[in-house]
């Protein structure tokens, strides 16, 4: 029997708390994050080869050039981008990998992998948002106008999505994304036990 883990592509307005939530998946349940890379400039606190791996331009466009990335897209001026091996590595040693990114990333994703589950997560209301991305103050006013506006024009490409969920009460939140995580995998895992099974059971027959 195959036990491949699952890739589930997590995205949401900037703001919405996909962070803090992907980070305590990974430290309460043991998920696997994909490390991204970006040109952006690092925030304050933030870790090389954790957070992110950072990358000139130049850099980024050598990792397209050696397609060296599952997906990339360029996101208010900069580059983000997934490396590859990483994730097929892990996905087929059965770890369950989770990628935080932006909406046509995830979209060029699932294009690749048809079986990948995409998951958006939203803040309970617009003005929270706004009041979450001004609290984080990491970003200028200019910055988050840019943000505001592209997460309007999100809206559009949200019935892509398979599952959307509300960012109300962050452990609640951690807790329905880990069920729902958990059912995409065993349904996955059926299904491929399954199809192993009825072709096995042909082969007596044909
Ligand atoms: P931030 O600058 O706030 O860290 O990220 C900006 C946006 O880029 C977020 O929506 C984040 O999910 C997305 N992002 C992060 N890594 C990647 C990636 O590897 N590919 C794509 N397409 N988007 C990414």
């Amino acid at each position: 029997m195959s036990k491949r883990g699952i890739i589930a592509v997590i995205s949401g307005f900037s703001g919405a708390g996909k962070g803090t939530i992907v980070n305590r998946l990974v430290e309460k349940y043991g998920y696997v994050v994909s490390v991204s890379a970006t040109t952006r400039s690092p925030r304050q606190g933030e870790i090389e080869g954790q957070s992110y791996f950072y990358k000139t331009t130049e850099e980024f466009e050598k990792m397209i050039e050696e397609d060296a990335l599952i997906e990339y897209a360029k996101y208010v001026d900069n580059y983000y981008g997934t490396p590859k091996e990483y994730v097929l590595s892990q996905v087929e040693q059965g770890k369950d990998v989770l990628l935080e990114i932006e909406m046509q990333g995830a979209l060029k994703v699932r294009e690749k992998f048809p079986e990948v589950s995409l998951i958006f997560i939203t803040p309970p209301s617009m003005k929270e948002l706004r009041r979450r991305l001004e609290g984080r103050g990491t970003e200028t006013p200019e910055v988050i106008e840019k943000r505001m506006a592209r997460a309007r024009e999100e809206c559009a490409y949200l019935s892509q999505y398979d599952y959307i969920v509300v960012n109300d009460r962050l452990d609640e939140c951690v807790e329905r994304m880990h069920r729902l995580l958990q059912s995409v995998h065993h349904t996955r895992q059926n299904q491929r036990d399954l199809i192993e099974n009825i072709t096995k059971d042909f082969d007596q027959y044909v």
